[in-house]
């Protein structure tokens, strides 16, 4: 699914301080890519993830996605969007302690109206034979695993992942990009990543870099290089 920011405004007022979390920024995010989302610590990444996720409201400038916009959803619409149409990654899993990896994932596809099969989404993210273990008998590439399994199974157009690999070593990080590299090639679903790691931006097939709220930089990558 395609994203278009034009303009787009956010503004966290505490008390007296203000914080001019996005700036004036306008992207183009085409159907069926890889972005990475790079930039210091608060730049905006997160922020400009939420507004796209419908977390968060922005205060001025227009999103749009696919042909419909996002500022004038009601919350009831804006709900429904997330439910179904989008899948969240995050550094911390936030997979549920008390349930197995079978019944974290069924929370998922209780989301979706159209969901997918969850053994054949097991298998695919390779923890089919670990699907009654629970979340502390995982390493964390596994949680990662499982917390993805959790997201695709709602069948997402659109995946956000906020710094993914955060949490993981560089190999098991890798492999994790390398999953949603095939997520992205094998589902259509446009990716969106958040990250401080540099090399993420080569396998992406969009770069977006982010200052102090401003989007200083935007480029298509012509070759994305594999994770590997
Ligand atoms: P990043 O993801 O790049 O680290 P963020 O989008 O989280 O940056 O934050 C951008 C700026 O907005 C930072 O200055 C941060 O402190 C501020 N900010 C983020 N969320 C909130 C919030 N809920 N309330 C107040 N300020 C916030
Ligand atoms: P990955 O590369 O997917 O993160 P690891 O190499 O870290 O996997 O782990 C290999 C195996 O060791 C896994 O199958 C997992 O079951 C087990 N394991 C790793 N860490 C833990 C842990 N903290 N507690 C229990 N089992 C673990």
């Amino acid at each position: 699914m395609s994203i278009e920011l034009t303009d787009v405004n956010k503004i966290y007022k505490s008390g007296e301080v203000e914080v001019h979390a996005l700036k004036q920024a306008s992207i183009d995010i085409p159907d069926k890519q890889i972005v990475a989302i790079l930039g210091p610590s608060g730049s905006g990444k997160s922020t400009l993830l939420n507004v796209i996720g419908g977390i968060d409201r922005h205060d001025s400038g227009t999103i749009k996605i696919d042909e419909d916009m996002l500022d004038n959803m009601t919350d009831k619409t804006l709900t429904e969007y997330r439910r179904h149409t989008l899948g969240f990654i995050f550094q911390q899993y936030n997979l549920i302690p008390t349930l197995t990896v079978q019944e974290n994932v069924e929370v998922g596809r209780q989301l979706s109206q159209n969901p997918l099969n969850m053994d054949d989404i097991l298998e695919k993210v390779g923890m089919l034979d670990k699907k009654d273990k629970f979340p502390f008998q995982l390493s964390g590439g596994e949680q990662q695993r499982v917390a993805i399994a959790r997201a695709l199974v709602k069948n997402p157009r659109l995946l956000l992942c906020d710094e993914p690999t955060g949490a993981l070593d560089e190999e098991t990080g890798k492999k994790i990009l390398s999953l949603l590299k095939y997520v992205n090639e094998t589902f259509d679903t446009t990716v969106c990543i958040i990250t401080h790691n540099n090399g993420i931006g080569e396998m992406a097939h969009k770069v977006i870099r982010m200052k102090s709220g401003e989007i200083i930089e935007a480029y298509e990558n012509e070759a994305p290089l594999d994770p590997e």
